[in-house]
């Protein structure tokens, strides 16, 4: 995971003061000067300008049009997106922001976060559960459950863990030795728990993950970790068989990838629409999977009947 930067208030003041000077150099001689503040994080950004230049010239006063604006301020120029969108529409106006991500090599592969984003995700969960449990006719102060909505934000917190994990770092090291190995290299078995993003409800079981390598092969726990990755999302089983196949070719340009799922899922079973114990099952199949009928007959046998 990429490095995670919570920024203070001073080190705020400091870049504010940044902007300050330049816009200074930008405008000399000017007293007074006009900020569009770009939504949400230019606002908070354009009251920080304001703090550190009260007094001093140019003062600045806020204009809620761009095209009446002599600048446009925002918290962070991130990929460029929102500079490229000002510069389409007033593209005379210098875009200002406090923190520079493409300039500043501190901040260049990390996720900044500044003052006003700090979220506590763990805290309104808690609190959403605590409602959940009174919506259901249940008493959140009963002994029993106390502790339920803190260990229900602690597991959810688990249960989607797999959003701030990018794929391609799972598969980022390649093992030695793949560069004459081009055999089918399968796992099988591996067990995952996930949650269906129509109902929250679990689904759970094993896949067989496989690849015929074209010059590079990833050690076999990365294949679980990367079915961990999606599954530690919510989900329906087809798109998590296809994520897990895709990765794969995306990120080990392998000649073919193949991916079987078979897994309970109790928001069907729980209720009787399907009978306990049966098995949904998903193949997505990659590469010469689709046209080599003998590795696909392989790799789809594994399962057995
Ligand atoms: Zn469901």
């Amino acid at each position: 995971m990429s490095k995670v930067h919570h920024l203070k208030f001073n080190d705020l003041t400091l870049y504010a003061e940044g902007v300050a000077k330049a816009l200074r150099q930008q405008f000399p001689g000017r007293t007074q000067l006009t900020c569009f503040a770009v939504p949400r994080g230019g606002v908070p950004a354009s009251y920080i300008l304001k703090i550190v230049t009260a007094g001093q010239e140019p003062s600045i006063t806020m204009r809620s049009n761009p095209h009446q604006a002599d600048f446009i301020l925002d918290d962070i120029i991130d990929s460029g997106d929102t500079l490229r969108h000002y510069d389409n529409i007033c593209p005379t106006t210098p875009f200002y922001a406090l923190v520079n991500k493409q300039r500043t090599e501190e901040f260049a592969d990390s996720w900044v976060i500044f003052p006003w984003e700090h979220q506590d995700v763990e805290g309104d969960i808690t609190v959403t559960v605590t409602r959940l449990l009174q919506q259901i006719g249940e008493n959140p102060k009963r002994g029993g459950l106390l502790e339920t909505p803190s260990r229900v934000a602690k597991a959810w917190q688990h249960w989607s863990s797999g959003y701030n994990v990018d794929p391609s770092t799972v598969l980022k090291e390649f093992e030695d030795g793949g560069e004459t190995y081009d055999e089918m290299i399968v796992v099988k078995d591996i067990p995952f728990y996930s949650h269906c993003e129509h109902h929250l409800a679990p689904f759970f079981g094993t896949a067989n993950i496989g690849y015929i390598p074209n010059g590079k092969i990833v050690g076999l726990s990365k294949l679980s970790r990367l079915l961990d990755v999606f599954a530690n999302r919510l989900q329906v089983q087809e798109r998590l068989t296809t994520q897990v196949a895709d990765a794969l070719m995306d990120h080990l340009k392998p000649r073919g990838a193949a991916v079987s799922i078979r897994a309970r899922h109790l928001c069907m079973e729980s209720r009787g629409i399907k009978r306990q114990g049966s098995e949904t099952v998903t193949n997505v199949l990659r590469g010469v999977f689709r046209t080599d009928t003998a590795a696909r007959a392989e790799f789809l046998g594994l399962f057995g009947p």
